[in-house]
């Protein structure tokens, strides 16, 4: 196998992860050694071991003299896990590709440097377009000062319309892009509609995908003229993740916003 056939098994491994590692990016890791894959793992959730750690831990001994596939470049800071580089040059890799460079200027990169200066050879850019697509959300949050990947998800008929002649707008869509909604729930934070939508759909805005433990995203509401009751049913209050009512003024009551 080559380089781009290891990095694109470290990506599928990513992929695994898609959209539950926030606020960190999702990342694989393989470990290849006399053409062999002794070692394989990803992130899997903020907070638990790096790609690069559950990949080294996966090949134990083997990984010594052995060649590390990674997806996005070794962290060198201590977070809250130490830096992969050190486990890395602990564990004796002779040679690590990786995907792309670390995009986030927080915490400053330096990871393939290390390596370097530790006597390990480098490669990067092994499908960097691959591995860059994968994070855009995480790439661009940290190169836009923490603002959030927003994307606009809009169903329409042919002629541009968000509804059929009758009204109906529950299945102007096929079953693909019903699926393809529900994998956009499952790998963002937060879902946001109007309270207009609420109204006339009521959403459950739940990510329902067949055989998969799915996350439910955030769901925010703006509601310019407070037309929620705070008995309304609205989503679910009893699925994960919490609701956020959003209206510019005070609740004339003074109470609370529903939350
Ligand atoms: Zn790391």
């Amino acid at each position: 196998m080559t380089d781009s056939e290891y990095m694109q098994q470290a990506l599928s491994l990513a992929k695994r992860a898609k959209g539950v590692t926030s606020p960190n990016p999702c990342v694989g890791a393989v470990v290849v050694k006399d053409g062999i894959i002794v070692g394989q793992g990803y992130h899997r959730k903020a907070g638990g071991p790096h790609a690069e750690v559950e990949a080294l831990d996966d090949a134990g001994s083997n990984a010594a003299g052995a060649t590390l596939y990674v997806t996005l470049e070794p962290c060198h800071h201590f977070g809250k896990t130490p830096p992969c580089t050190h486990k890395i040059v602990g564990s004796n890799i002779k040679k690590v590709v990786v995907g792309c460079k670390d995009p986030n200027p927080f915490v400053g990169g330096g990871g393939m440097r290390f390596l370097e200066e530790n006597g390990i050879e480098v490669v990067s850019g092994i499908l960097e377009e691959e591995a860059k697509t994968l994070i855009e959300d995480f790439i661009w949050y940290v190169g836009n000062d923490k603002k959030p990947f927003v994307i606009l998800k809009a169903a329409s008929t042919l002629d541009g319309r968000t509804a059929t002649r009758t009204g109906d707008s529950k299945w102007i869509t096929g079953s693909a892009s019903r699926a393809f909604v529900h994998q956009i729930r499952h790998e963002t934070d937060a879902i946001l509609i109007g309270s207009g939508t609420l109204h006339s759909d009521n959403p459950s805005l739940t990510a329902r995908i067949e055989g998969v433990e799915t996350r439910d995203p955030a769901r925010i509401i703006l509601d310019t003229h407070l037309t929620i009751k705070e008995k309304r049913p609205g989503p679910d209050p009893g699925i994960q993740g919490p609701n956020h009512y959003c209206h510019p003024h005070p609740c004339p009551t003074g109470k609370k916003s529903p939350s």
